[in-house]
C-alpha cells in the first residue's frame, strides 16, 4: 500500500505477540472464540449507542457475524456489523496495551516464570483476546469503519514488532478481520480452519449462545428429480450456495436445566466474563409468580486483579425478555457481592428503560433483595456442606464480603455467619464466630479480638498475655477491611465483641474479677507515688497510667480507650487507605 503508515507496537505488545506466536499451547482453536466474542461485543456496543443515536443504524445492515473461508488463498475472515473502529481506536485498541489486564498478564508471566503451557491459561484470564489470532495466522488484516463515520481504515500486521495503517474502502459499518492461516499442523493445534465442519464444531463448542447469528455460506448440490423422486439421469446437479447459521443463539438459562451440560455453562461463563478458568460455582435461580425472572450466577475461581480498584466495572448483565439491556448492572446486587458474574433476565422490565429509572424500578429492588438472599443461602450451604470449597471461596472473596458487615443491615446476620477469621485457637485454621462461641468456656462472657497489621504482629502482642494465661481464644482481625468489621460488629449470638487492645480487662468468673479489682485497688494505694511520678512524665502522651492484671510477662503495654480508633485503623486512615 502506497499511503500506509508504519507503527511500532509497544514493547510489551511485541513481547506478548512473540509469546503468542511461539506458544506450544495446543488449544489454538480458541482464537475463533476470541474474535467472535469481540465481534459480539462490538454489536452490543452498537446496540447500546444506538439507543441514544438511532442514526448509527442508518445503513440498514443486519446485526450479524459472518465467517468466510477461502480454501485456495487459505484465509479466514470474521466479519461483523458492529460498532467498528476509527483510526484512533485502531491504534489504541490493537496497537498499545492500554488495558491493565495485559500488563497484569505480563507481570504474572515474569513473576511466576510461567512456561508455555501456563501461557494458555493466563491468556484468557487477562483478556488478550485479539492477539490470539497470531497463534494461527502469519498475517492479520483488519478493515473497519466506525458506525456514523465516513472513513474506513486498514490495519495490518505479521505480529513481528510493527503494524501498518492505511485508508481503506468499506461501504458499511463494522469490522472484517482476515487471517492468513498458517499451514495445517494437527500436532501443533492448527487444524484446517477453512473447513466448514471444523468451524461449525468450534462455534458450537465455544460460542453457541452468542446473541447474534454466526453465519457461514455453505455449498450444497441440488439434484433434479423426476415425478417418482428419482434423480434425473442426464441432468448435472446444480450448486446452491446458502447461509447456514452455526450457533443456536438460545439463551442458556432458558433451556431446561437437565439439558444443559456443565461444559456449556462453563463456556457461557467464559464468554460473558472473558475468564479462562471455569467458575468455582454456578447457581441458577428462578422466580415465578407476580414477577418473573431468571438468574444464572457464577462465582469465579479467582479474584480478578481489579476487584479492589474503585472504578472497576462490576454488576450482572441485565436482560429484559431475553434481550440484553445492560452489560454491568450495578443495581442488581450490593457492592460487596461485586465478585459475582452472570445474567438476570426479567420478563417484566421494559426494553428501553433508562439507567436512572432502573435504579428506582421496583422490579430491580425486588430482584436484588430476592437474589441476595438466594446467594447468601447458597454460600451458607457451601460453608456447611463443602467446607474446602468454601475456604477457597473465602480466600478469594472473603475480603469483599466483609465490606457488607458495615453497610448491609438487612443481611447483616447472614453475613456474620459467613465470616471466617484466624484465631489463637489454631493458627493454621480459620474459624467462624459460631465455632468460637461453641468453644468458649462457661465463665467467658465476651468474644475477644485483636486487630493488627499481620497475624505475626498480633500473635506477639503483649495484649494477648492475660488471655493466653486464661486460655481464652482471641480472634485475629488482620486485614484492613477487618477494621470495618470491628467497628460495626458489636455482638454475635448475644455475646459482645471486645477488643483486647482497648479498655480495662478483667477476666474470669465474677468472684475472680472482684478479687482482681480489690488487689488493684490496694496496690494502687501502695504505689500511688510511683504512679503519679510516671503519670507526670508521660502526661503529654497518655491519658492515664494505671495498674492492670492483663499482663503476665511484659511489664507495660499501651491500650486504647473503649471508643478510640485502633492503632491499625489510625494507620490506615493516615495512609488514606480507608
Ligand atoms: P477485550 O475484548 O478483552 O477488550 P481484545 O484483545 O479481544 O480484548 O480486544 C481489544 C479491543 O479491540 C477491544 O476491547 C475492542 O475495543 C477492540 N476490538 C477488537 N475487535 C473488535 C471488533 N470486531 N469490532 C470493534 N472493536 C474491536
Ligand atoms: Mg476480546
Amino acid at each position: 500500500m502506497s499511503n500506509a503508515e508504519t507503527f511500532t507496537f509497544q514493547a510489551e505488545t511485541t513481547q506478548l505477540l512473540d509469546m503468542m506466536i511461539h506458544a506450544l499451547y495446543t488449544n489454538k482453536d480458541i482464537f475463533l472464540r476470541e474474535l467472535i466474542s469481540n465481534a459480539s461485543d462490538a454489536i452490543d456496543k452498537l446496540r447500546f449507542e444506538a439507543l441514544t443515536n438511532a442514526a448509527l443504524l442508518a445503513d440498514g445492515e443486519e446485526m450479524e457475524i459472518r465467517l468466510e473461508a477461502d480454501k485456495t488463498a487459505r484465509t479466514l475472515t470474521i466479519h461483523d456489523t458492529g460498532i467498528g473502529m476509527n483510526r484512533d481506536e485502531l491504534i489504541n485498541n490493537l496497537g498499545t496495551i492500554a488495558k491493565s489486564g495485559t500488563r497484569a498478564l505480563l507481570d504474572e508471566l515474569q513473576k511466576e516464570g510461567k512456561t508455555a503451557e501456563g501461557l494458555g491459561e493466563l491468556i484468557g484470564r487477562f483478556g488478550v483476546g485479539f492477539y490470539s489470532a497470531f497463534m494461527v495466522a502469519d498475517q492479520v488484516v483488519v478493515v473497519t469503519r466506525r458506525a456514523g463515520e465516513d472513513n474506513a481504515y486498514q490495519w495490518e500486521s505479521t505480529g513481528s514488532g510493527q503494524y501498518t495503517l492505511a485508508p481503506a474502502e468499506r461501504a458499511t459499518r463494522g469490522t472484517s478481520i482476515t487471517l492468513k492461516l498458517k499451514d495445517v499442523d494437527q500436532d501443533g493445534g492448527i487444524e484446517d480452519f477453512t473447513e466448514e465442519w471444523v468451524l461449525s464444531r468450534i462455534v458450537k463448542r465455544y460460542s453457541d449462545f452468542v446473541n447474534y447469528p454466526i453465519k457461514h455460506k455453505v455449498e450444497r448440490e441440488e439434484i433434479e428429480r423426476d415425478d417418482q423422486g428419482q434423480p434425473k439421469p442426464d441432468v448435472q446437479p446444480t450448486i446452491v450456495v446458502e447461509d447456514k447459521t452455526l450457533n443456536s443463539m438460545k439463551p442458556i438459562w432458558t433451556r431446561p436445566q437437565s439439558e444443559v451440560t456443565e461444559e456449556e455453562l462453563n463456556e457461557f461463563y467464559k464468554h460473558i466474563t472473558h475468564d479462562w478458568e471455569a467458575p468455582m460455582k454456578t447457581m441458577t435461580f428462578k422466580a415465578e409468580g407476580r414477577f418473573e425472572f431468571q438468574c444464572l450466577v457464577f462465582i469465579p475461581s479467582r479474584a480478578p486483579f481489579d476487584l479492589h480498584y474503585y472504578g472497576a466495572d462490576y454488576g450482572l448483565q441485565l436482560y429484559a425478555q431475553r434481550v440484553m439491556i445492560m452489560e454491568h448492572c450495578e443495581d442488581l446486587l450490593p457492592r460487596h457481592f461485586r465478585f459475582l458474574k452472570g445474567v438476570v433476565d426479567s420478563a417484566d422490565l421494559p426494553l428501553n428503560i433508562s439507567r436512572q429509572r432502573l435504579q428506582q424500578d421496583r422490579h430491580i429492588t425486588q430482584i436484588r433483595t430476592w437474589l441476595v438472599r438466594r446467594v447468601l443461602d447458597a454460600l451458607k450451604a457451601m460453608q456447611q456442606d463443602e467446607s474446602e470449597a468454601y475456604l477457597k471461596f473465602w480466600e478469594q472473596f472473603g475480603r469483599v464480603l466483609k465490606e457488607g458487615i458495615g453497610n448491609d443491615f438487612d443481611n447483616k446476620e447472614a453475613l456474620e455467619a459467613l465470616l471466617m477469621f484466624p484465631s489463637s485457637n489454631d493458627p493454621e485454621q480459620l474459624t467462624t464466630l459460631q465455632s468460637y462461641v461453641d468453644r468458649m468456656p462457661e465463665e467467658q462472657s465476651d468474644i475477644y479480638y485483636l486487630t493488627g497489621e499481620s497475624r505475626r504482629a498480633v500473635e506477639n502482642s503483649p495484649h494477648l498475655e492475660a488471655f493466653q494465661a486464661k486460655n481464652y481464644e482471641v480472634l485475629y482481625l488482620v486485614e484492613p477491611v477487618d477494621e470495618i468489621v470491628a467497628q460495626s460488629l458489636f455482638e454475635f449470638s448475644g455475646k459482645k465483641l471486645q477488643s483486647v487492645g482497648k479498655g480495662a480487662v478483667q477476666l474470669g468468673s465474677d468472684e475472680e474479677k472482684e478479687k482482681a479489682e480489690q488487689a488493684i485497688k490496694e496496690q494502687t494505694e501502695t504505689y500511688s507515688n510511683l504512679m503519679e511520678l510516671i503519670q507526670s512524665k508521660l502526661d503529654e502522651h497518655v491519658k492515664e497510667v494505671r495498674l492492670s492484671t492483663r499482663l503476665t510477662a511484659s511489664p507495660v503495654c499501651l491500650v486504647g480507650s473503649d471508643f478510640d480508633y485502633s492503632p491499625q485503623l489510625e494507620r490506615l486512615m493516615r495512609q488514606g487507605n480507608l
